[in-house]
């Protein structure tokens, strides 16, 4: 049985240095690698072609170059790929696909093109409204477009057996990430906030049917281990993303544990299976239709505080924390209207405005501090 705190290093060595993993992973492969957008891209295509996808979810870098096409309310996520594709750091990338979520990512679409030079980009949009008849057959075009262009690249034609055995590798991913997300309040002092987002991290710059190995032995670990006594609180995180890293050291340093996460970053891109029938492309627009309570996807019931208070009660957490991403605005209107029903529910909320480079977590530590006490 493979030790849980080995596994959960690896996993860290390979999050905490995405550039340095990604490098290892073009030499150690030899397969071309397709930069990916936050969200909900068609990862399947491109390891159907042979290559290799990695995540693009920004970094701690200065904003230096990116200023001069992005407006200063821009997101931070998008301000750091922008200035990582300016400053070469993506050089190693053999092309981007990027699909049109919210204002600030329809308007990158032409900025990168002209900005990030030598490098190809794959721009694709979805259907707004994607719960009526016509978004399956539209989807399944943009995926068809984008296949076209990943094929060039490849120099190779991807068949449907080559797109349904990517959709298997996938889906098997998926599910061993939704396992492990219900594992972790099993061990919540080894499984902390920071080993947590290590573990799920690092399936972004990883061969997905590698990391999904890895990622079982982890779980076979854990179901096989003896349940951890813990005194702190219990939390659901929501938002697109939690880093710095300084900032989840800050939910360890005060005893609370996530046991539950609604994150772009995170449980958003692996909670809903797959249907099993129809075609690839069929599948593949089905998981954006069947996705619910996602603020980048048009949800007219407004569900996503049902979710919540529901993921609150199956993981027996505390209260919620909300790390919302400054200037996100789909994560914006969101927030009045879930604060409202958690709070009706009698379920604590923490509001935290996060940008991805922070001078100090100072005063986020002190916020986490008192949010944890009143949860005692
Ligand atoms: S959804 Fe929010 S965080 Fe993501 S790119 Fe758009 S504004 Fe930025």
């Amino acid at each position: 049985m493979a030790d849980i705190k080995t596994l959960i290093a690896e996993f860290e060595q390979v999050a905490a240095d995405p550039a340095k993993s990604v490098a290892a992973l073009k030499k150690e492969t030899g397969k071309k690698l397709i930069g990916m957008f936050p969200y909900h891209l068609p990862e399947e295509i491109v390891y159907a072609a042979g290559m290799l996808p990695v995540g693009m979810w920004g970094g701690q870098v200065e904003i230096k170059l990116a200023d001069k096409y992005l407006q200063s309310f821009c997101c931070s996520l998008i301000k750091a790929n922008f200035e990582m594709g300016m400053d070469g750091t993506y050089k190693i990338l053999d092309g981007v696909i990027m699909a049109a979520y919210c204002d600030t990512l329809k308007c990158i679409c032409e900025d990168w093109k002209v900005a990030v030079t030598g490098m190809p980009m794959m721009a694709m949009y979805y259907p707004q409204n994607r719960k009526i008849a016509a978004a399956v057959p539209y989807m399944e075009n943009e995926f068809k477009l984008v296949q076209e262009q990943l094929e060039k690249i490849a120099g190779k034609a991807v068949t449907e057996a080559d797109l349904e055995a990517a959709w298997e590798v996938y889906e098997a991913y998926r599910a061993e990430c939704r396992k492990f997300v219900k594992l972790v309040g099993k061990m919540p002092k080894t499984l902390n906030a920071t080993a947590r987002h290590y573990v799920l991290k690092a399936g972004w710059f990883m061969d997905k049917k590698v990391y999904t190995e890895k990622l079982a032995a982890l779980n076979a670990a854990i179901e096989a281990a003896p349940a951890e006594e813990f005194k702190g609180a219990k939390v659901i995180v929501e938002g697109i993303m939690v880093e710095p890293v300084a900032l989840l050291d800050a939910f360890v340093e005060n005893d609370v544990c996530i046991v539950g996460d609604d994150l772009s970053h995170q449980s958003r891109m692996f909670r809903v299976e797959g249907r099993k029938e129809g075609t690839v492309y069929e599948k593949m627009a089905y998981r954006i239709v069947d996705a619910y309570a996602d603020p980048l996807l048009l949800d007219e019931f407004k569900e996503h505080g049902k979710e919540l208070i529901n993921m609150v009660k199956e993981y027996g957490a505390d209260g919620v924390v909300v790390c919302a991403m400054k200037f996100c605005d789909p994560e914006e209107y969101d927030y009045p209207i879930f604060k409202e029903e958690l709070e009706a529910a009698g379920i604590p909320v923490l509001y935290m405005e996060i940008e991805q480079k922070m001078d100090s977590v100072e005063q986020y530590k002190t916020r986490i501090q008192a949010f944890a006490e009143t949860l005692a």
